[in-house]
């Protein structure tokens, strides 16, 4: 037993970063293995998003477009995903670590009495006895080694850590055998509360502009910022605990953990909790009128002045170096 299953529900036609960074995961596991990756697209969209997956690398494509799917709960993604695996046993079921992943996956791993591990930072090492992942600990202060033990393991990964698969081979798709009924009777779905978005979503932007306490609850030049730059808008807690801002848009331990190639933090103080969602960043540029604010620990630029007078100048300079 030495296949991988990544298991992803797509929003769209096609897959996002994180997915496909969690089929990047998947496919370094199985090759540590000497396996196949397969994936299992469940939801409305999965027809649509397992056209695109054929040319990445993977053995096979299931596809799971259930009536219980179409609004996913925990319950069902993790009933349809036991079912797959009870047809075919695997050595390691994991997805991105999403909200989705989050609350289906550590139910796949008690169903089947497996270990798990959550955000998976980096593969170790795998075999036939033993899976070990580093993991970050105490908000990425410390990073753990983790072995898993036992025929079948369940994970998420961080997809900021993986990269997307390349291109190969020709997966079949194959519509997964499901079992009539996949959502738990003493669970109904009422409705999805979704902030609608004019930016691009926070996990999947290139360039992130983050507000903090700062800016007093006035986001107006952090939007301006990120639009002028394409950018999405990330927020601290202390932000979402005020009600300024929706709790999606919050970055860190207990918001959104991503790795965009530019991160802007604006009147942020750069807490370890705010650090764990944002340190991967690859360029950091930090606005804060405190030149101690721990952000400056690891911003790459580091401006100590007032939001509030920096940013407009900043993007007065921009539209004039553009011309
Ligand atoms: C269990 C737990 C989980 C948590 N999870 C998260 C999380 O996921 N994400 C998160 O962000 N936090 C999280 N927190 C909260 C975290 O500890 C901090 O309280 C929070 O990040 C602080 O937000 P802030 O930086 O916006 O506010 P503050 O810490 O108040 O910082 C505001 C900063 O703005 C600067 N400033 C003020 N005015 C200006 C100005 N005019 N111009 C320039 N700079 C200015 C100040 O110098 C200061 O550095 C968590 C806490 C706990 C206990």
């Amino acid at each position: 037993m030495s296949d991988v299953l990544i298991v992803l529900v797509p929003s769209s036609g096609h897959a996002s970063r994180s997915e496909l960074a969690a089929l990047g995961f998947g496919l370094q596991v199985a090759k540590s293995l000497g396996g196949a990756c397969d994936a299992l697209l469940l939801g409305s969209q999965a027809t649509a998003a397992a056209e695109g997956l054929k040319g990445v690398g993977l053995g096979t494509v299931l596809t799971g477009d259930h009536p219980d799917l179409a609004q996913p709960t925990g319950e069902a993604i993790a009933a349809a995903t036991v079912a797959v695996a009870q047809a075919k046993p695997y050595r390691l079921i994991a997805g991105p670590a999403s909200t989705s992943a989050r609350d289906s996956l550590p139910r796949v791993a008690a169903r089947l009495g497996a270990p798990m591990v959550s955000d998976v930072l980096a593969v170790r090492g795998a075999s036939a006895e033993t899976l070990s992942f580093t993991k970050p600990s105490f908000s990425g202060n410390l990073l753990a080694d983790v072995d898993l033990k036992g025929p079948t393991a369940v994970a998420t990964c961080r997809p900021s850590s993986f990269d997307a698969p390349g291109a190969g081979g020709s997966a079949a798709v194959t519509a997964a055998q499901l079992p009539a009924k996949l959502a738990h009777p003493g669970k109904k779905f009422v409705e999805l509360n979704k902030t609608p978005l004019s930016r691009p979503e926070l996990t999947e932007a290139d360039v992130v502009v983050s507000g903090g306490r700062g800016t007093k609850g006035d986001f107006k030049l952090v939007e301006d910022l990120a639009d002028l730059l394409g950018a999405a808008v990330g927020a601290s807690r202390a932000v979402v605990d005020a009600g300024w801002m929706p709790n999606d848009f919050q970055v860190g331990q207990t918001g959104k953990v991503i790795a965009p190639k530019l991160y802007f933090a604006v009147g942020l103080s750069g807490a370890i909790q705010h650090l764990a969602g944002m340190r991967n960043s690859k360029t950091i540029v930090a606005i804060n009128k405190d030149p101690n604010a721990p952000i400056f620990e690891v911003a790459d630029y580091a401006l100590v002045a007032d939001l509030f007078e920096a940013v407009p100048q900043l993007i007065a300079a921009i539209k004039q170096a553009r011309g």
